[in-house]
């Protein structure tokens, strides 16, 4: 599953937290109760610890799933949809006489025991959470039997809790079922992981358990279905429905079931012979190629990565409206949210899903064809998941691209300090939606990025063979990873493991160095200063450049300070310690800006480069620092692109550098560069530049667009409210949206409160959009004085604030609470304005 909050919630939450460093300080009397509010609330949270001691075992297997028939109808009326199952099981191990099923919320119409054409009823008992049946004797493991189970699935009685990767757990979803809604299509879809397929489907609803399936489903014509396995038949019913029948040969897990129906165009790919399909909305149609296209190479890479062919039948990738996730990896039946679908304007700047196509697709095989054994070992699905992204962008965009997404993880990992104190491999945790986090992710995946590197390439690939082709259609886990890690290179892997698998936190460092003239050496110390009680051991190389030549040195640190020497017949030119940038840990170095500037020049990777880039940035007024940043500009890499655009001093500014900058906002074929370009050209605020900016607010790309009109508001904010008048009758997205949108915030008149109000509800909860433009849309509605426009601004942020998964809550809430709404009940106060003050008041949490 990519759960959003990793990466966009993440950068929700470094936004807010920079917001609280201004709200803390105006925090007044006012807002004293709700402060208090918060602590007792999480007080409370604090005091309720027990789930620290329940260790979560691994589920007993006592009877184990075969096979899986359903015949299932769904009724759009009730969102209900009628079931009925046939399960083929068979004891573990131990002879049994009862079979226990999940079954959320169900309505159990009958349970027998099927023997060829015969039905015998048996007894069961049911606590709307379970079925406990009796069956007609006691069975060895030896024989299997088949149990039948007629039922209605009753999504919305289940009041499951979702998590901060999943928003809810109603297993099966019926969005705009009768039609109400004219915006929005008609759409049923399902989200197994983690427990929630037996909400729909009574089944053993564990990871250990692995089953082959036959869906056969009636849907209404106008519709298409999706399902696991290959479409295998289809029968017209001659009345407005048609009979799917969907099979799956090959074994999977419960949670991995996929159901989805609705009003598709499908596009057709192939890979060896084998259906690859991209179901998508008919207004994106003509996009899905630029979408999904490349989903066959992305398969043939990984396929020759992991020496592994692709698992299954057929793979097909759809969107789902309203979706609870990012995606999800159901067995050849991926779901996305339909965030996935980007039209022609938006894919000017590139696919935003590319890593999220990659990151699902590797799932088939880490998670789909060998499954996590338990959630506390979700980390062997997820970390491959994560760490695909990075294969993906290395392979397909260079090595610079890679390196870069391996360092936005770890920076989105580094960036959550609560999520240092838990351990990779959990098994002590709350509720098991809470190892969705950047830990078994982000943090999982920069594990392995440093186990690759330690061990090499082809004993890394060769490893991860290894463990695919033990575990097949099986289940897999931390130490069956260690063990086809150490079967694979030899070593004993305990150290790696025991620190990181099976432990928590990371190395904070201080690296210092220093030239001994008379000894011809320099001295380079590590310094381990975590305040964890704990040493890490780490293996570390060391270029030593000394005239211009590079020495190579490998070192272990193992102990709080570790002192190195390095012959060096002159002062180096630069020691670059971790020289590959693999290691998991916050450094503090102190060097030279000379050496960055030699390090720059001698980059052996992007991070090298990104590293001299930034520190140049404190060091303009040096020459070596202005040196890197002039280099930086002209790099290959759109980041380090960026970073020099971000650096520079629009007052110091020469006309050499200035023509630069225009060029690259001209023509820079990277969008989010030729912004900063933009940007960087609006902080030297000429007005000769107005007539480019003129001409840029009508690109293709919305990114460039609305950068420059954000600028041309600087030079003209007359002319830029006249523009974003006419740009409200189209379709707007991204930057140009949220520009737009503070432009008429700002100057125009409530007659733009119905084009404001209307882009917010639309915009999708997990867009950094929306959350860009609530601060303005509060500030319309501080200037709103009808009150039932007010009342639906209020209530749109409402639906906004209480939409945001329950794990961000704590650190959500408050901006919304204290800041958001705090702004406007302020101003309505001071306005008296007390009826709508009051609408205010009723949203805030009570004291
Ligand atoms: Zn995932």
């Amino acid at each position: 599953m990519l759960s959003h909050p990793n990466f966009m919630f993440t950068n929700y939450i470094i936004n807010m937290k920079h917001l609280f460093i201004g709200i803390c300080i105006l925090c007044s009397a006012m807002f004293l109760p709700f402060n208090q509010a918060i602590y007792a609330q999480s007080n409370s949270t604090a005091a309720d610890s027990s789930w620290k001691n329940t260790y979560r075992a691994t589920a007993t297997k006592i009877n184990n799933l075969k096979h899986t028939k359903l015949v299932a109808s769904f009724n759009y009326q009730k969102s209900q949809m009628n079931g009925e199952v046939w399960l083929t099981l068979q004891p573990h191990f131990y002879p049994t006489n009862q079979l226990v099923l999940d079954a959320k919320a169900m309505d159990i119409k009958e349970v027998a025991l099927v023997r060829g054409n015969m039905k015998s009823v048996l007894a069961y008992r049911y606590d709307s959470l379970q079925l406990h049946i009796n069956l007609d004797k006691t069975y060895t493991a030896k024989e299997s039997y088949t149990v039948y189970i007629k039922y209605i699935a009753r999504p919305n009685e289940y009041k499951g809790v979702g998590s901060e990767a999943i928003r809810d757990a109603k297993g099966m979803y019926f969005i705009n079922p009768t039609g109400t809604d004219k915006e929005k299509p008609t759409q049923i879809w399902t989200q197994g992981e983690t427990e929630s397929s037996s909400v729909w489907i009574p089944t053993i609803d564990k990871t250990n358990q692995k089953t082959t399936q036959e869906f056969y489903l009636t849907v209404p014509s106008k519709y298409v279905s999706l399902s696991n396995g290959l479409l295998v038949k289809q029968t017209d019913l001659k009345n407005g429905f048609r009979e799917d029948v969907w099979k799956m040969d090959l074994p999977h897990s419960p949670y991995l079931f996929f159901i989805g129906i609705g009003d598709y165009a499908v596009i057709k790919d192939s890979y060896k012979g084998k259906e690859i399909s991209y179901y998508i909305e008919r207004a994106y149609e003509k996009e899905a190629r630029k979408i999904y296209g490349n989903t066959p190479k992305m398969i043939a890479f990984f396929e020759s990565k992991l020496g592994v062919p692709f698992p299954w039948s057929k793979y097909a990738q759809i969107s789902g409206r309203d979706f609870v996730s990012g995606a999800m990896e159901n067995t050849t039946a991926t779901l996305h949210s339909d965030a996935v679908q980007q039209d022609a304007r938006e894919l000017v700047d590139g696919n935003n899903w590319e890593s999220t196509i990659a990151h699902e697709l590797f799932h088939q095989w880490f998670g789909d064809y060998v499954t996590a054994e338990s959630w506390s070992n979700i980390t062997v699905n997820e970390s491959f998941a994560d760490y695909s992204q990075t294969l993906w962008f290395e392979h397909s965009q260079g090595k610079d691209a890679g390196a870069y997404e391996n360092y936005t993880a770890l920076r989105n990992y580094l960036s959550s300090p609560t999520d240092a104190e838990k351990d990779l491999v959990r098994f002590f945790y709350k509720d098991k939606e809470d190892v969705f986090d950047l830990v078994s992710y982000q943090k999982g995946g920069r594990i392995l990025n440093m186990l690759r590197h330690f061990v090499g390439d082809e004993a890394f690939f060769a490893a991860l063979n290894k463990y695919l082709t033990d575990n097949k259609f099986s289940n897999g886990s931390a130490i069956k990873l260690k063990l086809a890690f150490e079967a694979v290179t030899g070593k004993d892997l305990n150290w790696f493991f025991n620190q990181w698998y099976f432990s928590n936190g990371h190395p904070y460092v201080r690296i210092q160095q220093q030239y001994i003239p008379d000894q011809k050496k320099v001295l380079v110390t590590i310094q381990q200063t975590q305040t964890q009680n704990k040493v890490f051991t780490l293996p570390i190389g060391i270029d030593v450049y000394v005239e211009g030549k590079r020495n190579h040195y490998e070192v272990w640190s193992k102990n709080r300070l570790d002192s190195f020497y390095f012959p060096a017949s002159t002062a180096p030119d630069n020691v670059n310690v971790d020289n590959d940038k693999v290691l998991l840990w916050v450094k503090d170095e102190s060097k030279p800006i000379e050496q960055y500037a030699f390090q720059f020049k001698h980059a052996r990777n992007f991070m090298d480069r990104f590293e001299a880039a930034n520190e140049a940035g404190t060091y303009l007024k040096h020459p070596a620092g202005k040196a890197i940043i002039d280099a930086a500009i002209k790099d290959s890499f759109h980041v380090i692109r960026s970073i020099a655009l971000n650096s520079y001093n629009p007052i110091a500014i020469d006309s050499f550098m200035e023509q630069i900058i225009i060029r690259l906002a001209e023509k820079d074929p990277v969008s989010s560069v030729r912004e900063d370009a933009i940007n960087a050209m609006s902080k030297i605020n000429k007005k000769t530049y107005q007539a480019y900016f003129e001409n840029w607010v009508n690109d293709a790309s919305y990114t460039v667009a609305g950068a420059a009109l954000s600028a041309l508001e600087q030079l003209d904010s007359a002319k830029a409210l006249r523009i974003a008048k006419q740009f409200s009758n189209q379709t707007l997205k991204k930057r140009l949206n949220t520009v737009v949108a503070t432009i008429l915030t700002k100057y125009g008149d409530q007659e733009v409160f119905d084009f404001v109000a209307n882009n917010y509800a639309k915009l999708n909860i997990q867009s950094s959009e929306k959350f860009e433009l609530t601060a303005p849309f509060a500030q319309l509605l501080i200037k709103t004085k009808d009150p039932l426009k007010f009342k639906k601004g209020i209530d749109l942020i409402v639906e906004f604030r209480d939409a945001i998964p329950q794990g961000y809550r704590s650190q959500t809430d408050p901006y919304f609470n204290f800041k958001i709404f705090g702004d406007i009940l302020k101003a309505k106060k001071q306005n008296g304005e007390t009826e709508l003050a009051n609408i205010v008041s009723t949203v805030l949490p009570k004291i």
